[in-house]
């Protein structure tokens, strides 16, 4: 029997600050369906914002987040990550991260998208792997019980709280409860719901639709970020640092086409502004065999190779491109969702002893659009917050659950993976997974109308009936990835759904969410988050109005 005070499932840069935050007196345990350090926060390149700068401010990191989201981010939300920021970056530099230096010696920061100072910290360009390895040791040093290569199926709710999960072990196919007094879910993000995108294979939503399950609201799916640029055919995300330290786009005429689009702050104008061009010029003609190209040879061999070591292999490996000679083709790419479970300022959700934080949480730092450098922050600053308010819940409850509770949850799932391990004929699960990818870029793209839109919903329907239908070659219980797949596409056609219904529903143009039928913002009937719930007969959607505490709404220029 598994009992722990604090349960997190993740292990990625969310649930280990959270982990740590717990007080070492409770016990904590982490559940991830990878190795920790596999986790997918160990991808991020560019960096992490903060204003650690004497002649940079909070309130100038406030505002750019604030103009970035287009005025959708809550400000009580993104004035706690700003204010934070910086004390938190300090204390990652005292747990040991190498963050790239000055010439002073101090604290290296450059350039990204729609900040008016250069506020992002970085390690080279492999920022994120450094930070997962810093926080897998602390974990260990925090002795928190480790399951690794554990999958969550559900949650355990008793009369109304939730109080742990039930996870599959992969390696020995068992099925148990893990009961705890709060639950923490830090899953990551949802990219793998597009055909394309720069997400790895594990980042299929899976706690959202958890949470999403269980009765809690998601917030704002509608607004999925395309990154501007990802490598030519692959996905693969050639960092916006890479324009932060002075990378150039061009089109095939040789033009700097960002003068037309946001002429002072061009390149590193917010993400949604310089993908949505990226794309006009491609589909005006003005591409090179549909990409356009990002121009890094006047930064020398030398700053290349210190400062984007990864970009020069990744474009070396994958499009035979050596950047220092040669411009890299790029194309935007699905690459992060701004919406998620719906939380307070502590992680909290709407079910008691639920707590989410990281990319699968929506507190609405975002809001719109996110600027580049903020997730890694969001992941730190609210991963420590909602993992200290569960220890906090904890520390109040005298028991978990019963063991009855946990049984029947045991139950219930293990007649699930059952029905799914049966023989049976029909349809491969890739098949429906692939198609449900098609669709979601096709009709949820970065320009969208409401016919494509509602004739997606349609489609997505129709792949929905299919799912229970499709069928499984493996049948084994040991290590059984293919199990594992039909799980995740159960997670993913549920998240696809909340995401269509969000997406259809709103009429106007904002940040990310941009609609041929409706160009331009609408204040007066849309500045609002949108909540969708889970219904047995669809999704039901609701409102919920913005925090405005300091920054009037007012029109977005770079
Ligand atoms: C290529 C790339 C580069 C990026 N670069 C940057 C950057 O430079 N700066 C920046 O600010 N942002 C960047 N981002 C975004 C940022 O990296 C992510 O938003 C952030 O790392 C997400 O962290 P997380 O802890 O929320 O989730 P993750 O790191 O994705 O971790 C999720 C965890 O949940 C576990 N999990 C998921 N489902 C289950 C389940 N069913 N059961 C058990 N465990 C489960 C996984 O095993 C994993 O441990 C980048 C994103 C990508 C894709």
């Amino acid at each position: 029997m598994f009992v722990h005070d604090v349960l997190i499932v993740g292990a990625g840069l969310a649930g280990m600050r959270a982990a740590v935050a717990v007080p070492s007196h409770l016990s904590v345990g982490v559940l991830s369906k990878v190795h920790p350090v596999r986790s997918h926060s160990v991808a991020a390149e560019g960096g992490i914002n903060a204003a650690v700068d004497p002649s940079d401010s909070w309130e100038s990191h406030l505002y750019d987040t604030v103009k970035g989201s287009d005025w959708l981010g809550d400000q009580d939300a993104i004035e706690i990550l700003c204010r934070e920021a910086p004390g938190d970056i300090m204390a990652l530099e005292r747990m040991g991260a190498l963050f790239s230096r000055n010439a002073e010696g101090g604290i290296a920061q450059r350039n990204f998208g729609g900040l008016g100072f250069p506020r992002t910290c970085f390690v080279a360009d492999r920022t994120g792997h450094a930070l997962v390895h810093l926080l897998y040791e602390q974990l260990l040093k925090r002795a928190a019980q480790v399951y690794e290569e554990w999958y969550t199926t559900a949650l355990i709710v008793d009369a109304g709280v939730c109080r742990g999960v039930v996870a599959l072990n992969l390696l020995t196919g068992e099925i148990a409860a893990i009961r705890a007094k709060a639950v923490v879910l830090a899953t990551g993000g949802l990219g793998r719901v597009y055909s394309v995108s720069t997400n790895g294979l594990i980042n299929t939503g899976d706690g959202m639709a958890l949470a999403y399950r269980a009765g809690v609201p998601l917030q704002d799916m509608e607004f999925i970020q395309f990154h501007p640029t990802t490598l030519k055919e692959t996905g693969i995300l050639i960092t916006e640092g890479a324009r932060g330290e002075g990378g150039f786009l061009f089109n095939a005429r040789g033009e700097r086409f960002m003068q037309r689009y946001a002429p002072k702050a061009m390149e590193l104008a917010s993400r949604d502004v310089v993908s949505r061009a990226a794309y006009q010029e491609i589909m005006e003609g003005r591409g090179v065999d549909g990409c356009v190209m990002l121009d890094i040879r006047h930064l020398g061999r030398a700053k290349i190779l210190e400062r984007l070591p990864q970009i020069y292999e990744l474009s070396k490996i994958y499009a035979g491109v050596d950047p220092v000679e040669a411009p890299i083709p790029i194309t935007p790419g699905v690459h992060y969702s701004m919406g998620g479970i719906a939380t307070d300022i502590h992680g909290a959700t709407s079910l008691p002893g639920l707590f989410a934080a990281g990319e699968c949480a929506c507190v609405s730092i975002h809001g719109a659009n996110r600027l580049g450098g903020n997730a890694l922050m969001e992941t730190i600053v609210y991963g420590r917050r909602a993992g200290s308010r569960a220890a906090e819940v904890a520390e109040g409850i005298e028991t978990s659950t019963s063991a009855a509770v946990a049984d029947e949850a045991v139950a219930r799932e293990r007649a699930r993976i059952d029905r799914w391990l049966a023989p049976r004929t029909g349809e491969r699960i890739g098949v429906v997974r692939e198609e449900m990818g098609r669709v979601m870029a096709e009709h949820f793209g970065i320009l969208r109308s409401g016919e494509r839109m509602t004739e997606g919903e349609r489609k997505l329907s129709a792949l929905r009936a299919r799912v229970p239908e499709t069928v499984l070659q493996d049948r084994g219980r040991l290590f059984n990835m293919e199990l594992i797949d039909a799980l995740q596409l159960e997670s993913m056609i549920d998240i696809a759904g909340a995401i269509a219904a969000s997406a259809t529903a709103r009429t106007e143009s904002r940040g990310a969410h941009a609609r041929t039928d409706y160009p331009t913002r609408d204040d007066a009937n849309w500045l609002k988050h949108t909540l969708a719930f889970r219904t047995d007969t669809g999704v039901r959607l609701s409102g919920r109005p913005v925090t405005i505490t300091r920054i009037p709404p007012a029109e977005r220029r770079y």
